[in-house]
């Protein structure tokens, strides 16, 4: 029996949502130093590291909570499964595929086709790569404004929102004061912390 040492590993970028792949040998495991996979945005790395005798962790950086994620990976679910799929646990999203080449080429693409399903369900089939990152903004938004954490500086809270491809725009019915945030800034600053959002006013 042939035994195939060849892996491969996609993650999500949590920078610029990407998936990005990485090849690898089960012997470059087995020293104990662990291995790592850069996106080539340059801004994320994906670390597979000893956990214990029996095992790797596997850690990222989610796109959608902008938090690292860490996943137990036994040494035995990587040398015998197809592919192993580690998941968002707030958003069911993807992040991490480990395995044999061809099944976790697979994996990524039904992943794929479901995050665009979910994203399409939303109304934003538009949105392409930015589309988590805009579900995740509009999540925020809807948030603060149930929180009554979103108005404008005239005072009113009445705000359209608008997505597009790139970025959302925010504009006040009252007074058509209104702001642009991209989907980069988004992804590159607190956006998911804010604890209020204000338009300033032209005025
Ligand atoms: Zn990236
Ligand atoms: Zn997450
Ligand atoms: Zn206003």
């Amino acid at each position: 029996m042939l035994i195939n040492f060849d892996r491969t590993v996609a993650y999500r970028c949590g920078s610029c949502g990407e998936i990005t792949y990485g090849d690898f040998s089960l012997f470059e495991l087995s020293g104990g130093k662990g291995l790592s996979v850069e996106c080539s945005c340059g801004h994320s790395v994906l670390k597979i590291l000893p956990e214990n005798k029996t095992g790797f962790k596997v850690c990222v950086s989610c796109l959608v909570c902008d938090e690292m994620h860490t996943f137990s990976l036994p040494f035995q679910t990587l040398a015998k499964k197809e592919c192993t799929e580690f998941a968002c646990p707030t958003a069911l999203v993807g992040l991490v595929f480990i395995g044999k080449e061809a099944a976790v080429k697979k994996a990524v693409m039904n992943n794929e086709s479901y995050v665009q399903e979910v994203i399409s369900s939303c109304g934003l089939n538009h949105t392409g790569k930015n589309g988590i990152t805009m579900l995740k903004a509009l999540d925020k938004i809807q948030d603060l404004s149930d929180n009554e954490s979103l108005f404008c500086e005239c005072g009113s809270n009445l705000i359209d929102v608008e997505i597009h491809e790139e970025d959302i725009r925010l504009e006040c019915c009252l007074c058509g004061s209104s702001i642009t945030i991209s989907a980069d800034s988004i992804r590159g600053s607190n956006f998911s912390h804010l604890d209020k959002l204000v338009i300033p006013s032209k005025q």
